[in-house]
């Protein structure tokens, strides 16, 4: 997905979405994640703790039954054979060795089949008369067990039960014990003692380690064999004393066990054993019920520890993963705005570029209209004394004369002399038609006639022309060829304004051909254009352009206005035609008037 950024958005995100702060955004939160993740370590390892306490419950709930049950089977075992006869009969004759001999084997079998270690019978002094064990070199026999509590019990006629540690074979031993009774009377106690460590030997081989305490917390059995006779907690001394009465268990060897205990549940705690190494376990118990005795199953803490680390590392690794698509997403983005910023910029700065260009643009157009109009001002005011330079110089040329020819007269005058007078009056009046003449062509070139535009006959305007530049051709000399094609040809224009028109190119052409021997100006039409050729000089490719300007000549002062071909320019575009100017290529000057030829309604209107 692409972040599509638009408004002012697009200037404020790309400056704060940077690569650098993708960095530190993925940064922090892997520094967020890793503090979580070691603060979080403790809860999921007790939580692990926990789920390995479950686990061990099943296990501690067999070995509790299977314990219980071992024990149980042993219980009515003293009160079923205290009611042998012959043990109250050894009782009213301890003395009788036959007696002795037969209880003993009595007893030796008994044990035998039921896997005791021992059965012996006492007295109520607590003096053994016959036991099981009498063959045996750690026989109970003659030994005298007043003082062990069990004795005590049964004595006063209850079944008893007592685990010790037996101080004489140094193996931890459980015994049961009843009265025996001679009719109401209680005359002896029958005692079985049974070995224990066998369970020992089976928790050895399980995963956890078992042990059995007594409401002293004092470990009578465990599958590790350092911890037997060791303590969970300090011992009173009141308890210390009710213990070496009994020789319950080996005082002597009695000492603390360094735990600390950290509770994870009801019935699990966390167990760590201070020793030549440190150990620590998870600790189930249970209570056994009648003989108030725990039973509890530790297990090494080793693999929760290992699965909390497990469980961090996957959602580590899974975080790492997450965070580095993050990261990857963060900088593309960062880049792509990157380069829409890029892109906005240069756009931004086309855009003022473009508008500093048009800018330049618009200021140079202003100067160059200035320019123009400059020119166009300088050109009018250029033309303007052109103008009043050949009108000053054709004015006042025959106005000197007029001036000379009047004085003359009058001095003529003065002096009588009618025929000079009359003579200077006559040259005086042909300078006023000359004037006359000018002042016209002026007024032709300032105001268009008003003759209307229609169909004529082009060899009859031709025809007219030649009949005024006649009285030229009879007293300068030259001849005009006139080539007609065609008198038929009907073209778009005015008769009197394209005669002028064929006038001046042929005055043209003969001023051109001065002082040529037999000037010929030739006239030729094809189709609607007429062509008007001599052989004269012909034109200068750097003045041809300048030709049809007002006012513009080559001709000496007083013999040329500048007007004829620039009026003759402006009366053919009126018609719709054209003027051109070419050099012909044996010399002399072809101008071309190209007009448009009439139509039928041009013709009907006539
Ligand atoms: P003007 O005849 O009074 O000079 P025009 O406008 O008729 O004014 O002619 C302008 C100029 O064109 C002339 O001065 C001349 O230099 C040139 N010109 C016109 N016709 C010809 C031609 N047939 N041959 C050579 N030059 C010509």
């Amino acid at each position: 997905m692409r972040l599509q950024v638009s408004g002012p958005l697009s200037h404020i995100l790309p400056m704060i979405f940077t690569r650098r702060s993708a960095f530190l955004c993925v940064a922090s939160l892997a520094s967020v994640f890793i503090i979580g993740g070691a603060a979080s370590f403790t809860p999921l390892e007790r939580y692990y703790f926990q789920r390995q306490a479950e686990q061990n419950n099943v296990p501690l709930r067999l070995a509790a039954e299977s314990l219980r049950a071992a024990l149980d089977r042993y219980a009515p075992l003293p009160a079923l054979i205290a009611e042998r006869p012959s043990l109250t009969q050894l009782l009213s004759r301890p003395d009788d060795g036959a007696l002795v001999a037969q209880v003993n084997e009595d007893l030796r079998q008994t044990a035998s089949v039921v896997r005791a270690s021992d059965v012996f019978l006492m007295d109520i002094t607590g003096k053994t008369l016959a036991a099981a064990s009498y063959l045996g070199p750690e026989s109970n026999l003659d030994r005298n067990f007043s003082y062990k509590t069990y004795f005590a019990q049964a004595l006063r006629g209850d079944l008893s039960s007592f685990q010790v540690y037996g101080t004489t074979t140094g193996e931890q031993g459980y015994f049961y014990a009843a009265p025996v009774e001679d009719g109401d009377r209680i005359v002896g106690v029958l005692a079985i003692r049974f070995n224990i460590t066998a369970f020992e030997s089976v928790w050895r081989g399980a995963d956890s380690e078992f042990a059995v305490f007594d409401s002293n917390d004092f470990i009578l059995m465990s599958s590790r064999p350092d911890w037997h006779f060791r303590a969970m907690r300090p011992l009173s001394d009141a308890t210390r004393q009710v213990i070496a009465q009994n020789l319950q268990y080996p005082i002597d060897r009695i000492d603390l066990l360094p735990i600390t205990t950290r509770s994870l549940s009801e019935s699990a705690q966390y167990l760590s054993i201070e020793g030549d190494r440190r150990e620590s376990f998870v600790m189930s118990s249970l209570k056994l019920p009648d003989r108030n005795w725990t039973i509890a199953s530790l297990s090494p803490t080793t693999p929760a520890t290992l699965n909390a680390l497990r469980t961090l590392l996957i959602a580590g690794l899974t975080i790492l993963l997450i965070l580095v698509g993050l990261l990857a997403y963060l900088l593309r983005q960062a880049r792509h705005l990157e380069k829409l910023s890029q892109q906005e910029k240069a756009k931004r700065a086309l855009e003022v570029a473009v508008a500093d260009r048009t800018a330049e643009l618009r200021q140079a157009l202003a100067d160059l209209e200035q320019t123009q109009t400059e020119l166009v001002q300088a050109g009018k005011l250029a033309g303007l004394g052109q103008m009043s330079a050949a009108l000053s110089h054709e004015l006042n040329q025959p106005l000197a004369a007029v001036k000379t020819y009047s004085d003359n007269a009058r001095a003529f005058l003065r002096r009588e002399n009618i025929k000079e007078a009359d003579e200077n009056l006559g040259r005086i009046s042909k300078m006023v038609d000359r004037m006359a003449s000018i002042s016209a062509h002026l007024r032709n070139f300032a105001r268009r006639p008003q003759q209307a535009i229609g169909a004529v006959q082009l060899d009859a305007v031709v025809q007219d022309a030649l009949g005024v530049v006649d009285v030229r051709l009879n007293s300068e000399g030259g001849r005009v060829v006139y080539n007609l094609a065609d008198s038929d040809v009907y073209v778009i224009g005015g008769h009197v304004r394209l005669q002028q028109v064929i006038v001046n190119l042929i005055n043209n052409a003969l001023d051109a051909m001065a002082g040529q021997n037999d000037p010929v100006v030739e006239l030729s039409v094809s189709g609607t254009s007429l062509r008007v050729r001599d052989t004269g000089a012909g034109l200068d490719p750097e003045i041809s352009n300048q030709i049809f300007d007002p006012f513009f000549t080559t001709k000496a002062p007083g013999k040329g206005l500048g007007l004829g071909l620039s009026i003759s320019y402006n009366i053919v575009s009126d018609f719709g035609g054209t003027l051109t100017v070419t050099n012909h290529q044996d010399g002399g000057a072809i101008f071309c008037v190209m007009l448009l030829p009439a139509t039928s309604e041009h013709m009907a209107a006539q």
